[in-house]
């Protein structure tokens, strides 16, 4: 493949970090001189920060997103002998988290207009063991909160909120965080929100859980040298916490410049849409914060998904796949039990879903120039077919 140049980058953090390096610099500096690298006034400070701005009470900062969710389950009382439900065509994390604590996970196959966990799906395999379900909020719009409850409450199940993808997401009038017990996000660099590192936060309005999850992070630690359970280390660095606290006044606005270059996208892409090029479908109006910008090369389309994302590498224009495999089609997981053909919607999108470029700062004409190039590889291809 002739590899050009990248003129249009997947992601673009500079864009983010430029404007308002001098105060990140400084929040780093107030760290180093203050020396409080574990466990300090920036993390608390970001803590409640960020739970107030999920619509939460409180925040317990750890190490990554994965980490959010393996020890949320567990300061939620999840573990051996329950069972989880969760979509099998979410990051790979979500499944780990599950299998970490010890509980059974149960995975179901997903709406593919959306790409969002299908709850019809879930509740055909509810059993008295089932515990919890875990909604992913992928791509940056959230599972719908009200038909969430509904099932939760229909089935007695707890809700645990994978929001990894979704910060200040909003449906139905929630936020993202704040629909279950409790919520994992991850603050990876590329992020909606992201650190200079890993780091992620457990947030819910259970103080219990906040407690028990404070301690879990921190070996088990209820008071100095005093452990109450085997708990890990887990905790979200300082330095990190004091950068996320600086760019969080900021996330509102990058959000919306993501709804604005999905809305844009939308538009331009419409006329591909007779050529099977099929954007996911927003449900959640202005409420979506767009993690990742995914379009559906369907059977209709003359080129295969491989075929354009290749084309468009060419042109220099990079573009991701999420996910390209499943979790129950993972080498990892053939002990889980699952066949190919089990989850075919979520199998057939794998093969469909390729994620533009999306980024606060990607400029109109960016969006321009990568829409212009699929039309131009589409347009190539019919005429190829027209001269057979
Ligand atoms: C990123 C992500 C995670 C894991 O977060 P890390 O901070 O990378 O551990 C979990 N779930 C989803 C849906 C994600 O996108």
């Amino acid at each position: 493949m002739n590899k050009r140049a990248i003129r249009i980058p997947f992601v673009d953090l500079n864009l983010q970090h430029q404007p308002i390096q001098t105060q990140l610099e400084q929040a780093i500096q107030a760290v180093l001189k203050q020396g409080d690298f574990i466990l300090g006034e920036a993390l608390s400070n970001f803590e409640a920060a960020f739970a107030a701005a999920s619509g939460t009470e409180y925040g317990v900062g750890v190490a990554s997103g994965t980490d959010a969710i393996a020890l949320g389950l567990e300061a939620c009382n999840i573990g051996t002998g329950d069972e989880v439900i969760l979509p099998t065509n979410t990051f790979i994390a979500t499944l780990i988290g599950v299998l970490r604590v010890g509980a059974k996970p149960i995975l179901v196959d997903c709406d593919p207009q959306t790409a969002l966990i299908d709850l019809e799906a879930a509740a055909k395999v509810v059993t008295p063991r089932t515990k919890a379900i875990i909604p992913v909020h992928l791509y940056g719009q959230m599972v719908s909160p009200r038909q969430l409850l509904d099932f939760a409450d229909t089935y007695k199940l707890l809700i645990f909120e994978d929001a990894a993808q979704a910060h200040l997401a909003e449906r139905d009038g929630y936020r993202a965080g704040s629909v279950g017990i409790a919520a994992a996000f991850s603050f990876y660099p590329s992020k909606n929100l992201g650190a200079f590192g890993d780091g992620g936060m457990v947030v819910t309005r259970d103080p219990d859980i906040a407690q028990k999850m404070v301690r879990l992070r921190n070996y088990g630690t209820s008071q100095k040298y005093f452990h109450v359970e085997a708990g890990t280390n887990s905790r979200l660095d300082t330095l990190q916490a004091a950068v996320l606290l600086e760019k969080l006044p900021y996330l509102p606005k990058w959000n919306s410049d993501r709804l604005s270059i999905a809305q844009q996208y939308d538009l331009e892409l419409l006329p591909s849409a007779s050529a099977g090029i099929i954007p996911m479908q927003n449900q959640s109006d202005a409420g979506h914060v767009y993690h990742l910008y995914v379009i559906k090369v369907d059977e209709s389309c003359p080129l295969t998904r491989q075929q354009i994302q290749d084309k468009l590498t060419a042109e220099g224009i990079q573009t991701g796949i999420h996910y390209p495999i499943p979790c129950h089609l993972q080498p990892a997981f053939t002990n889980l039990g699952y066949q190919l053909g089990d989850f075919p919607q979520a199998e057939k999108l794998a093969k469909q879903i390729l994620s533009l470029p999306m980024y606060p700062g990607l400029s109109n004409s960016q969006i321009q120039e990568v829409v212009a190039a699929i039309a131009s590889i589409l347009s190539s291809e019919q005429q190829q077919l027209l001269c057979i």
